[in-house]
């Protein structure tokens, strides 16, 4: 079997849907998905000549050679490498095709049939508790067991109420510095408190900080919200120095939990073993692909840190990680992006999400057929369908 063609269709969601399709001489397809953002679709391109010609059952040899001979072209990280992930990703849809078995299969198998995942949500402009705490209850009763919020969002009056508040008393914070002034924290405090109080101790609760704050100010916000019995506390600080990230994982009982900006296995290197992080977020079709965040999950299970992935792609991409997810011992939880992407299903033509999880069928590859009717309704302006 020989890789004919490689092709792209970006899809405008709430992000941009890199969709990569392969093609081969015998028939048989496969289709993936990279994370969004500038370059990527044009980098999928780039490699065509790499893959075309090339047996695809060799997905590790593939991967290799795209990496070595993407690297000329500058580091291997970023754009770059989420280009490779959406290469990976159809790759693996059609091995699994051309073997007439699921993806999960190819990992090792399932621990679970069912992925859980949390939903990221979003009170439209409204940060306050009581809307937070509104749109939990809708979350929560739509028959999601997990969910996320941010706890750095905030609108410009209650940013300059702040300013206000504590330039007079502190005389450190300024919109730039990462503080967090004593006002913020306790505001922060009653979203999160808004939000356990209104779906109960059950649910599994993440808040998202963004690489806001500084190691002491994020620290003390941590160890307030301890008694919320949080699922996990993101991305408290920025994510270039893993000994500041420890520095805060080291010093509360709130779980911290990063991890999406990182590239490749050798990327998780220092967070995995400095213990820098409780819960580890590789986004898979951005990061290196399946294969590469099994290297990861494992890793990680040598020092018993589960694996809770960062997602914001269309069903595609995110069953695509959910295969890999239910071969993963160490899987917790996995993100779910689109709550509020109505038509984010219809995407494709079989049912993905049932009561707040992925239900993974039998089928072979990532078991999805692209509904291409909803695909080019939502095709990106001057991008062509798959080279149509
Ligand atoms: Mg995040």
């Amino acid at each position: 079997m020989k890789i004919t063609d490689v092709q792209t269709a970006v899809i405008s969601g709430n992000f941009d849907w890199v969709l990569v399709k392969i093609t081969t001489d015998e028939g048989v397809t496969g289709l993936g998905e990279a994370y969004w953002g500038a370059g990527v679709n044009e980098l999928v391109h780039k490699m065509r000549p790499m893959l075309i010609g090339e047996n695809p059952i060799n997905v590790g040899k593939l991967y290799e050679k795209m990496v070595r001979g993407m690297s000329g072209a500058g580091s291997i990280g970023g754009a770059t490498v989420t280009a490779i992930s959406g290469v990976e990703l159809a790759l693996w849809d059609l091995v699994g095709r051309a073997l007439n078995t699921p993806i999960s299969t190819l990992f090792g198998g399932r621990f679970r049939d069912k992925i859980r995942i949390y939903a990221d949500c979003h009170a439209g402009d409204d940060y306050t508790p009581e809307a937070y705490a509104a749109k939990a209850k809708e979350v929560v009763g739509a028959g999601f067991t997990a969910i996320k919020f941010d706890l750095d969002q905030q609108n410009e009056e209650r940013r300059k109420t702040w300013v206000d508040e504590d330039l007079g008393r502190y005389h450190k914070f300024e919109p730039f510095n990462r503080t967090i002034p004593p006002a913020q924290r306790k505001y922060m405090e009653s979203l999160c408190a808004g939000v356990r109080e209104a779906v109960g101790p059950e649910i599994m609760l993440a808040m998202d900080c963004h690489w806001r704050y500084t190691v002491h100010d994020v620290t003390l916000l941590a160890q307030d919200l301890e008694k919320y019995d949080l699922m996990w506390l993101e991305d408290p600080v920025p994510p270039e120095n893993i000994k500041a990230q420890a520095r805060v994982t080291h010093n509360t009982r709130t779980p911290i939990c990063t991890g999406e900006n990182l590239y490749r296995k050798h990327g998780y290197q220092d967070l995995i073993e400095m213990q820098a992080a409780d819960i580890i977020a590789p986004d898979i079709p951005k990061m290196g692909g399946l294969m590469e965040a099994k290297k990861v999950a494992d890793w990680a299970d040598t020092y018993y840190i589960p694996i809770a992935p960062h997602n914001v792609s269309s069903p595609i991409g995110t069953v695509a990680a959910a295969h890999v997810c239910a071969a993963m011992s160490n899987f917790l939880v996995m993100e779910y992006h689109a709550y509020d992407v109505k038509w984010w299903e219809d995407l494709v033509e079989e049912p993905v999400i049932q009561d707040g999880f992925i239900h993974l069928n039998d089928k072979p590859g990532h078991g999805l057929t692209l509904n291409e009717d909803v695909a080019r309704a939502h095709l990106k302006e001057g991008t062509s369908f798959f080279g149509e």
